[in-house]
């Protein structure tokens, strides 16, 4: 079997020290492969979003491994992290944070150009990621012009422009309706099946959660497989 995508070995991170300490994960262990979809579901508290910042290279780890396509990041300085994030990362908040100003195709469009992209082929890219999330029509309009399960899909879309081995997103229905929330929630997982990359969603919805391939809480510091 090919290397897992996101892999984190006995991750321990705590906030602040002495007796007021916190500690989130105490030996966390993880991996997610390519075209895997894995849905992070545990109380408010436990430690999903510092799983996520973790593994999005945003936080650092008091000791343990993170591992992006079989890179190591422990030991990378910050340049080092920052650019295997751009390369390797795609992030989708609860809320969609698309720049008001500019369309749909240039949210989008403007990560690829900050890669250095030619301006007809990240556009190109966009359309092709904006049909496939089914908003393609909607390619031109200002994220004030769309609706919320539209902007999220665009979210989604910029988080995927640049082929990220890894996905990562943070409640990205929470503000969603029940119909909308499952539109977008199988774009994402179709998204992340067709372009291969390790997806990581925490979320608060058992029903979507049961559509991952796996699911997984956090409990005394560890990540555990969890059944709903
Ligand atoms: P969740 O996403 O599951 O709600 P978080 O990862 O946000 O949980 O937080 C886990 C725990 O760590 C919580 O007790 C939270 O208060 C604490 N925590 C998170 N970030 C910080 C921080 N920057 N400083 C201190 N404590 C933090």
């Amino acid at each position: 079997m090919s290397e897992p995508h996101l892999r984190l070995t006995d991750v321990h991170r705590q906030y602040g020290t002495g007796e007021t300490s916190i500690r989130v994960l105490e030996k966390a262990n993880l991996s997610v492969s390519s075209g895997e979809l894995v849905a992070i579901v545990a109380p408010s508290g436990a430690g999903k979003s510092t799983l996520l910042h973790l593994s999005g290279l945003l936080e650092r780890p008091q000791s343990g491994e993170i591992e992006i396509t079989g890179t190591k990041t422990f030991h990378l300085n910050e340049r080092g992290r920052t650019l295997l994030r751009r390369h390797t990362i795609g992030y989708v908040y609860q809320f969609h944070h698309l720049l008001p100003e500019f369309s749909a195709l240039e949210n989008v469009s403007i990560p690829q150009l900050i890669a250095g992209k030619r301006q007809a082929d990240a556009n190109r890219r966009s359309l092709e990621l904006l049909e496939l999330l089914g908003i393609g029509n909607r390619a031109s309009h200002r994220p004030a012009e769309l609706s919320g399960g539209e902007q999220q899909r665009v979210a989604i879309a910029r988080a995927a422009a640049n082929h990220p081995q890894v996905i990562l997103a943070d409640e990205p229905t929470g503000n969603l309706d029940p119909a909308t929330s499952d539109l977008v929630f199988s774009a994402l997982r179709e998204l992340i099946r067709g372009e291969g990359a390790a997806g990581l969603i925490a979320t608060h919805n058992h029903d979507l959660a049961r559509r991952a391939d796996r699911i997984v809480t956090i409990r005394d510091g560890l990540v555990s497989d969890l059944v709903l």
